[in-house]
């Protein structure tokens, strides 16, 4: 397959895993960022975890010595509230944590609180105060004919430390075990938060974006299947050893997000 990589017009950039580990830069990604910037060839920097604001990833990633603006952070609490603002109706139970809130609430929607007005959405992402009260409210409404979506479908977090606590996923199945209802998914590998990068990045069309990624079955997978053209980074989870086992077959493999410049053509 020949593969045009000169009318690429945007990039989406996994962010753990290519541009960090844990509270570690990966070398040489905060200089790709800066060229990108430079060239004129606008990023996302795109996460499926809905409990952070992109102005404290930003601020994170400050700390790493990798300048970012919140304008180039997407999180898929951005995308979940995105995702309604198109989808219509503006009252919206949250089961979730202030980046999400955040998202609902920047996107000019109404988060209901309380049992007596029905919401037209339950959108639920990883809430580490999560209860059986919650559980209870967000049931009901969701048989009460609201619509149900999920930030994404996690099933872990990674946390600093190499550790892991149960991820939105965990969550959701709970509301799909009481209600029997399966949820609209945006994050990754589904396609709601590459399409919102799209609009975000301009409007642009899925073959005119590269998406970034240290993951075969959510970054190249589920990229693939949204149109994009994939480059794996062999930075984070997956070696040249999982390659070989693989049916996903990215565009291009990479050892960090430093070498998509050679990919790109820029050297
Ligand atoms: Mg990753």
């Amino acid at each position: 397959v020949s593969v045009d990589w000169p009318g690429v017009r945007g990039l989406l950039i996994d962010l753990d895993g290519v541009v960090y580990t844990g509270d570690e830069p990966i070398p040489g990604g905060a200089a790709f960022l800066a060229q990108a910037r430079a060239r004129g060839l606008p990023f996302l920097l795109i996460t499926n975890n809905s409990t952070t604001s992109p102005a404290l990833v930003a601020e994170r990633l400050q700390r790493m010595g990798i300048a970012v603006t919140p304008g180039e952070i997407l999180t898929s609490a951005q995308a979940a509230a995105g995702f309604v603002a198109v989808h219509g109706g503006r009252r919206v139970l949250v089961v979730g944590e202030a980046g999400l809130r955040d998202a609902i609430v920047e996107e000019g929607l109404d988060i209901v609180d309380h049992d007596s007005i029905a919401p037209d959405w339950v959108v639920a992402g990883l809430d580490r105060a999560f209860d059986y009260e919650k559980l209870t409210h967000a049931t009901r409404a969701i048989l009460a004919g609201a619509r149900f979506l999920a930030t994404n479908a996690d099933a872990l977090l990674p946390i600093e430390g190499g550790n892991v606590i149960p991820g939105a996923g965990s969550i959701v199945a709970a509301l799909q075990t009481a209600t029997g209802e399966a949820p609209i998914v945006v994050g990754k590998p589904e396609s709601g938060l590459f399409e919102h990068g799209l609009r975000r990045l301009g409007d642009l069309q899925p073959h005119e974006v590269v998406m970034i990624g240290d993951r075969l079955d959510t970054d190249v997978v589920g990229g693939r299947r949204a149109g994009l053209r994939t480059i794996l980074a062999l930075s984070g989870v997956t070696s040249a050893q999982h390659l070989s086992d693989s049916v996903a077959s990215p565009d291009a493999i990479v050892p960090d997000l430093g070498a998509v410049a050679d990919v790109l053509g820029w050297r």
